[in-house]
């Protein structure tokens, strides 16, 4: 199994996604984050897990920036392959 351990600003820059300060920068569910104090937290244990088929289309448009060049690699999972560092 192939697997990329990158801390958060690596992983956004990575997959052209969303800075690790943005509402919607979880790795592995769909959850908006909220605004606390100074940190977005992330308080809904129940969001939608994401998958790397949602992640290629994109269904959460708000976490993609961009596409990334490792999307052209099929054997890439985009989501489990990016486990949190
Ligand atoms: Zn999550």
């Amino acid at each position: 199994m192939t697997a990329f351990i990158v801390d958060s600003p690596a992983y956004s820059y990575l997959t052209d996604t969303v800075s690790h300060t943005g509402y919607y920068n979880c790795r592995k569910c769909v959850t908006r984050g909220e605004y606390e104090d100074t940190n977005v937290a992330f308080n809904d244990f129940d969001a939608a897990i994401r998958t790397d088929e949602g992640f290629r289309r994109q269904d959460q448009e708000e976490h993609h920036r961009g596409r990334s060049p490792l999307e052209d690699l099929p054997e890439i999972d985009m989501v489990k392959n990016f486990p949190y560092d």
